[in-house]
């Protein structure tokens, strides 16, 4: 049995979701390999979705600590850079057999944190743990390309190095896994991180960087800072940071991409979603419906590849009653309650915020199919539930089509044929993820083609790249230019440089002689 990892009980009680015997815990950062106190003079409560108990706070990071973290990463970072390159891989080796190892509780921490089922959270953690199954491999991609004789006896070749302080920016909706959508891939092309996690949900985290310490990583190579817009900027401010990798809503990811841009840094920002499903009126019944209830509804909707928009061609009418009585049978309780489906949702704002929005469609005209608002949670009154909603006739201006919604609510829309269908999704201004339900493959390869979308399924809801490939979402889902994770992750934390070596030989051969060989 694996043993109780020490950041996160420094960070609150991750294990049940019982009461605090000794009230919230500050969570500490993680400083050159040692869980540091803040002396920060303000704290952000992290609450239990479930019940608002409060766990733990977290701390607005002085300034002093987030430069002694960066001083830390950067003297880490001269002698991470050249221990060699299967060393590096075998710490994401060993540190895939220790989350296999505290698979359970990452998960309870997740549960606990940010509400989402223990099924689902294992899931959150698995994704995470492909990317550094991936890592452990990272040398493949690292190789750099050579042409021998650009001129007589003149080779160029380019080899890819490390950048130096990366940073990493985390939403509160995959407490796991998009810390190590970030981290392995940086760390292991030798540049050392600092990572913000999200301030609603740090648990996870804390766990992760002790288990890179156990794995090997020097002190210093991962480093944790908490806290909110003061600690974001600084990351975006700092000279000595060299790229950031950021996730989460579209205001801050653009608001980020140009700060950080503006102080000559790379960026890489994967922001919002609006992901449609169409569905044909050819596509079978059974797995369709069940594909979208799990994509709209799953990890209450706050997935950022959930589906929440379905267009229907040919109408809804013949799908309405099999989509709401399946949507109706999932149960809506705490995350770590046994056959939980939707959790609550991170917060009162975000509840109050989702339930307008719902309201909004009903006032602009859509019919509602399902209205999962005031449902009744037995035993968690408190908690932010929302169940799952269905809205149908939603028409391009409505409120609850061009915000993104982020909980268990699926808008429909209604397209006579499939051009039209593929209009209404290329129109939306994201494009991180789509679908299409059909049995024509003609259908399908028309949408591949046709659609404005960087990743797409094919009687598949959630098609999210396995980090062997990279997590490609367009236009308003995505700034920058290289994705994240699998080789263009890799491309994003290293740079080229181009070497032009001549070392032809001369009449005189001394240098290639033995020394001793004329006498
Ligand atoms: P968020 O933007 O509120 O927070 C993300 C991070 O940015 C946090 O660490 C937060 O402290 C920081 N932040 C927030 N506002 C800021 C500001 N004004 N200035 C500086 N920093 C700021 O996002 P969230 O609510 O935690 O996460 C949900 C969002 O993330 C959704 O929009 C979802 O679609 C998106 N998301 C996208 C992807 C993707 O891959 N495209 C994946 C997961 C989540």
């Amino acid at each position: 049995k694996a043993r109780v990892l020490t950041t996160a009980t420094a960070s609150g009680r991750p294990f049940s979701a019982t009461p605090a015997q000794h009230g919230p815990v500050n969570v500490r950062n993680w400083i050159g390999g040692e869980l540091r106190e803040s002396q920060a003079s303000e704290y952000i409560d992290v609450t239990n979705p479930a019940t608002q108990e409060v766990i733990s706070r977290v701390p607005q990071t002085t300034a002093a600590e987030f430069d002694h973290a960066v001083e830390n990463a950067q003297e880490a970072f001269l002698s991470w850079r050249n221990v060699a390159l299967p060393q590096r891989q075998r710490v994401m080796f060993r540190l895939q057999e220790l989350i296999r190892q505290h698979t359970d509780e990452l998960a309870a921490n997740i549960t606990l944190e940010q509400g989402k089922t223990l099924a689902d959270a294992k899931g959150d953690v698995f994704r995470g743990l492909e990317v550094v199954e991936y890592a452990s491999g990272l040398a493949r991609d690292m190789m750099g390309e050579l042409v021998e004789n650009v001129a007589t006896g003149l080779d160029t070749y380019s080899i890819r190095q490390p950048l130096g302080v990366c940073a990493g920016i985390c939403p509160f909706n995959f407490p796991a896994m998009v810390p190590l959508w970030m981290l392995p891939v940086a760390i292991t092309a030798g540049n050392s991180f600092i990572l913000k996690p999200s301030e609603k949900d740090p648990g996870a985290a804390m766990m992760l960087a002790e288990l890179c310490q156990e794995a090997g990583l020097p002190k210093g190579v991962l480093n944790i800072v908490h806290g909110t817009n003061d600690t974001v900027n600084r990351i975006c401010d700092h000279p000595d940071i060299k790229a950031i990798s950021f996730v989460g809503s579209d205001g801050a990811g653009r608001y980020i991409y140009e700060r950080g841009g503006k102080h000559g840094k790379r960026v890489q920002a994967n922001m919002g979603a609006k992901n449609h499903a169409i569905i044909m009126p050819d596509a079978n019944r059974e797995s369709t419906i069940n594909a979208l209830a799990g994509a709209a509804f799953g990890a209450a909707g706050q997935r950022c590849m959930a589906i929440s928009a379905a267009v229907f061609v040919g109408g809804m009418d013949s799908w309405k009653q099999g989509l709401k009585s399946k949507a109706e049978a999932l149960k809506v309780t705490a995350g770590h309650e046994e056959g939980a489906d939707v959790g609550p949702l991170i917060s009162p704002e975000s509840k109050t915020r989702v339930e307008g929005l719902i309201q909004s469609g009903v006032d602009q005209g859509a019919e509602l199919v399902l209205d999962g608002r005031g449902v009744e949670v037995a035993g968690y009154q408190s908690g932010n539930f929302v169940g799952p909603s269905i809205l149908n006739k939603v028409k391009a201006e409505m409120d609850c089509y061009h915000s993104e919604i982020f909980g268990p609510v699926l808008v429909c829309l209604e397209a006579d044929t499939l051009d039209e269908a593929i209009e209404i999704v290329n129109d939306e201004q994201h494009g991180n993820g789509t679908a299409i339900f059909t049995q024509s493959g003609a259908a399908a390869r028309k949408f591949q083609n046709e659609i404005d979308v960087g990743m797409v399924g094919i009687n598949v809801p959630i098609p999210v790249p396995l980090p062997f490939f990279s997590f490609t979402g367009w236009r308003g889902s995505f700034a920058g230019d290289l994705p994240m994770y699998g080789k263009q992750g890799c491309t994003f934390f290293t740079r080229t440089k181009t070497v032009t070596a001549n070392w032809k030989s001369t009449d005189d051969q001394a240098g290639m002689r033995a020394p001793g060989l004329d006498s």
